[in-house]
């Protein structure tokens, strides 16, 4: 049998993608990708002005979107309507890409209820109801999905004083893109996720630019933040190709720089603090 060319492996052309978190940052960028490999991308986020500005600029470029408003944070029933509407707008969803995320925290001994419902609400739970939703649909229409989920290197290797309830629900994001994994699989719905290291974004605004931001650039061996334009698209051309992932099943890919295999230089073991 001939091996499988590049073009069929990583093929797109006429998939339709729900993106959640998409009026900004990383989703806004992941819903312009997937438009330009020629999938019908439905954006969806609570800021619909936003969304529109995405939608235009995808539709400037010849793609094809429409924009949902969807808050993940919400009740099971909601999320179901919005997943619904995703669905209509152009008749089925073959990926979803569960992106929209929260993030903050002072502190352990600052920390309000208020502030761990919300992470958690939209976090995980978010996560959780919204494939559920669109994966009874994959399943009633025998789709062969492919599922995405934005975890973070903060939710396994790196830990961020001052975020443990971001962190931990990051990690409830990893073991969630698993045990979802294992359950769907036997379906035809694959569900992975990627972890991305530091990207600027309006989640990372307070980091990014400010003096400890030089701190973080040293500890990342790639030397730089990750470009939202195009650092993560290869992790997400491969999970989200039918035919290029038919076979990964569960795994969480970091994209980081290797942020997140940094330790220590044995040789020079104060080289991150100098210049
Ligand atoms: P942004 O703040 O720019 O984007 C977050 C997106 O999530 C927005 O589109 C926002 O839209 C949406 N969102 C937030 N709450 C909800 C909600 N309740 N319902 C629906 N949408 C919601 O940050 P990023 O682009 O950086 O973040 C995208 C994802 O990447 C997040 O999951 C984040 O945790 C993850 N991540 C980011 C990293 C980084 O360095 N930037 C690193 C690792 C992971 P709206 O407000 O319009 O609803």
């Amino acid at each position: 049998m001939a091996p499988p060319s590049y073009s069929d492996l990583f093929s797109i052309e006429g998939k339709t993608a729900l993106v959640t978190g998409a009026s900004s940052g990383i989703g806004s960028r992941f819903s312009v990708f997937l438009a330009s490999q020629g999938a019908s991308v439905v954006v969806a986020a609570r800021r619909k002005d936003k969304l529109h500005d995405v939608v235009q600029e995808i539709e400037k470029a010849g793609g094809k979107a429409k924009a949902v408003e969807l808050d993940v944070s919400a009740n099971q029933e909601s999320i179901k309507r919005s997943v619904d509407e995703a669905w209509a707008a152009f008749g089925k969803l073959d990926i979803l890409v569960n992106n929209a995320g929260l993030g903050g925290g002072e502190g352990v001994l600052k920390d309000s209820q208020e502030t761990f419902d919300a992470l958690f609400n939209t976090n995980v739970r978010g996560v959780y109801f919204t494939t559920q939703a669109v994966a009874r649909l994959m399943v009633d229409h025998d789709l062969s999905g492919r599922i995405v989920n934005t975890s973070s290197i903060a939710g396994a290797e790196m830990v961020m004083a001052g975020w443990a309830i971001y962190a931990a629900s990051k990690a409830a994001v990893i073991q969630l893109t698993r045990a979802m994994a294992v359950e769907l699989a036997p379906k035809g719905i694959n569900v992975n996720s990627i972890a991305p290291g530091v990207f600027p974004s309006e989640l990372t605004s307070s980091v990014v630019g400010t003096e400890s931001a030089k701190l973080v650039q040293r500890a990342v061996p790639a030397r730089r933040y990750g470009d939202t334009e195009t650092d993560l698209m290869g992790a997400l051309l491969l999970l989200v190709s039918e035919k290029a992932s038919r076979y990964i099943v569960g795994v969480t890919i970091p994209v980081d720089g290797g942020h997140s295999l940094y330790t220590m230089d044995l040789a020079n073991p104060t080289a991150i603090f100098d210049e």
